[in-house]
């Protein structure tokens, strides 16, 4: 699988990120809403760098598919903590057409936060429908299908360490669950 970005490069991604958020919101309560399942390894490495008090929730968003095509978005709050009044920073693992992160962030607003930001860990450059864009990026990647540190491919390949292109090739060994 061609790598594009490593263990190390992603590491300091998320330092990065860290320092940017220790910058806007300073010692101020954080909620962070994490979208399952793609952004749980994000979510894990960021919060060990924040020291601020963070609270965690999570939601689902999923499309009905299989395989790298987007169907309609289906949102699942039921794991949901009370954000009202709360400062709020919604993560998700990749923007791409934006619909996800637009759409989540609609039903959040619906739950009367006190501030709501978006922070992805990846943006696929030039891909977007939507006139929203995220306030804080980790990485701006081509348009390519990519896979790893939490980003799957039919619910496998989350758990590599690595962001790799899922080519043609790579989908020889691949083993459907
Ligand atoms: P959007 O709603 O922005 O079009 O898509 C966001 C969602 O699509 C992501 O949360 C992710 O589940 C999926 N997605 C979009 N591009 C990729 C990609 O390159 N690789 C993987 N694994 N998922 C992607
Ligand atoms: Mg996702």
């Amino acid at each position: 699988m061609k790598i594009l970005l490593n263990e190390a490069e992603i590491g300091l991604g998320i330092d990065r990120l860290a320092g940017q958020l220790k910058a806007h919101y300073h010692d101020q309560p954080l909620t962070i809403v994490s979208i399952m399942t793609g952004s749980l390894v994000m979510l894990a490495d960021l919060i060990r760098r924040l020291e601020m008090p963070v609270r965690i929730s999570l939601i689902q968003a999923s499309s009905y598919r299989g395989g790298t095509k987007s169907g309609e978005l289906i949102i699942q709050d039921h794991m949901m903590l009370d954000i009202k009044d709360r400062d709020v920073l919604l993560i998700d693992d990749i923007f791409d057409t934006g619909k996800t992160l637009v759409q989540v962030t609609k039903r959040l607003k619906e739950m009367g936060p006190k501030s709501i930001k978006t922070a992805v860990f990846l943006n696929k450059l030039g891909q977007s429908t939507v006139t929203a864009v995220p306030d804080f990026v980790v990485f701006e990647i081509p348009n390519e299908f990519v896979v790893g540190y939490g980003l799957d491919y039919e619910d496998l390949y989350r758990n590599l360490p690595y962001v790799g292109v899922l080519e043609e090739s790579d989908l020889k060994n691949h083993v459907a669950t």
